[in-house]
């Protein structure tokens, strides 16, 4: 039987041959602008196979041309990625906008019409609800409760459906964990598309990925990251990544070179030390946000607690999580009694666990989506989707548990309104 390497495995060393840097066992930083021909029919052929003037000979590789092009750090790292969600092929940006901004102005060009989940990210949100709009693309949202043959009815209605040309979901969604099933929207997308013209698929993996989730396998096109998050891990850097088949990261690679927002050799450098670790870091992560979550889920003081990890069963999102997804994550969000006063009162008195935006890092982070992260998002939507005063939102570290358990529930003492709440739990 043939033994197939682990990703994990596979971090250390992969893509990388130590003979071509005088034998280091990791890449240096290749902190260079240009890369040196060694004759002008090399520089040619390099040309020519960049500007896709010729097909690729068996095993050719592209050369090193120039860093916006190409760079060894680059490079490895994107390999490195693409064993993960076991991609064709990886675009790393200089960050997770550049990232989802990219391959929504590749593929979506004026009068095309776009089909995004809610909530998504802020940024996300604002590229499409202005950005794009400004542009001629129109687009129109859908929440996380609604059916299928709701969703398509959603589109029919609004007379664009034969412009519809992208899919954009984010899941689980930020801050409620709420669940989008990528299947049925693979099957909205063929629903619509015809012959001509295909309707693709991005999904932002960026809370599950590349571990616990990974959408190529039901159906999504395009895989975006946010680097910066659980994939960086560290608070030291912002970055981004795209995964797709050869075709469409041929597109998007393109697009990538004349809009010079790759990632730097730097900071790819710290990614693929990053990468080392990715697996035991999410692993031990997880494992914490579930003695979180045991912990919230006994505390007088919460009313609400979304973790994927309790979901009544037999559920839609129960239902979806189990296809969907390896690990309930480390993503916390939880409702306290009260509202802004409370959550504020609780955040302020948080000493190892850091007031902060931003997830998926090996320090615990906590914020406050109504005002923080998700202070753009409308009234209503927020109401609907349960965005309310009272919601804090945590990302879990990789300290240990029993200390961020005592950090929360000192902060939680210091909550002076204490009513004692009516228990819900586990609502997704
Ligand atoms: C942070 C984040 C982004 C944006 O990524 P940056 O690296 O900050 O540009 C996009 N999507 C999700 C889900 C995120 O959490």
């Amino acid at each position: 039987m043939k033994s197939i390497i682990h990703p994990e495995s596979h971090m250390m060393s992969y893509g990388y041959k130590p003979e071509l840097s005088e034998g280091a066992i990791k890449p240096p930083i290749f902190q260079t602008s240009t890369f040196v021909f060694k004759s002008a029919e090399e520089g040619k052929a390099y040309f020519q196979l960049a500007y896709g003037l010729r097909e690729k000979e068996q095993n050719e590789e592209l050369g090193l041309i120039y860093s916006r092009i190409n760079n060894p750090n680059l490079e490895i790292l994107e390999d490195r990625l693409c064993l993960w969600d076991q991609a064709e092929d990886c675009a790393v940006f200089e960050s997770g906008m550049s990232a989802i901004s990219t391959v929504l102005l590749e593929f979506l060009k004026p009068g095309d019409f776009l089909l995004y989940s809610m909530p998504t990210y802020g940024g996300t949100d604002h590229f499409i609800t202005q950005f794009l709009k400004s542009i001629g693309v129109d687009s129109i949202g859908f929440s996380p409760d609604q059916t299928k043959e709701e969703i398509i009815e959603l589109v029919e209605g609004t007379g664009k459906a034969n412009n519809l040309s992208l899919i954009y979901i984010e899941t689980p969604a930020n801050p409620t964990n709420d669940l989008i099933d990528i299947e049925m929207c693979k099957a909205i997308a063929q629903h619509f598309e015809s012959h001509e013209k295909p309707i693709y698929l991005a999904v932002d993996n960026t809370y599950m990925g590349p571990l616990w989730s990974n959408p190529l396998q039901f159906g999504a096109d395009l895989i975006i990251y946010s680097a910066t998050k659980y994939i960086g891990g560290h608070s030291d850097l912002i970055a981004g990544a795209v995964l797709a088949n050869r075709e469409l990261m041929g597109r998007v690679k393109v697009l990538r070179t004349f809009l010079g927002n790759m990632a730097n050799p730097h900071t790819c450098w710290l990614l693929l030390r990053s990468l080392e670790t990715l697996k035991v870091r999410m692993e031990q992560q997880a494992l914490n946000a579930k003695a979180v979550a045991d912990y919230l889920s006994q505390h007088a003081m919460v009313s609400k607690l979304y973790y994927l990890g309790g979901l009544s069963p037999g559920s839609r999102s129960s239902e979806i999580y189990n296809r969907q997804y390896k690990s309930a994550g480390a993503m916390i969000a939880f409702e306290l009694n009260g509202g802004e006063q409370e959550a504020f009162q609780f955040l302020n008195n948080l000493k190892l666990i850091k007031l902060a935006v931003s997830l998926g890092s090996t320090e615990s982070l906590a914020q406050h989506p109504a005002s923080m992260t998700h202070i753009g998002v409308s009234k209503e939507l927020k109401e609907r989707i349960g965005i309310t005063d009272g919601l804090v939102r945590l990302s879990i570290g990789i300290e240990n548990s029993n200390d961020i358990i005592a950090d929360i529930d000192y902060a939680m003492s210091k909550i002076e309104n204490k009513t004692i709440s009516k228990k819900i739990l586990n609502i997704v």
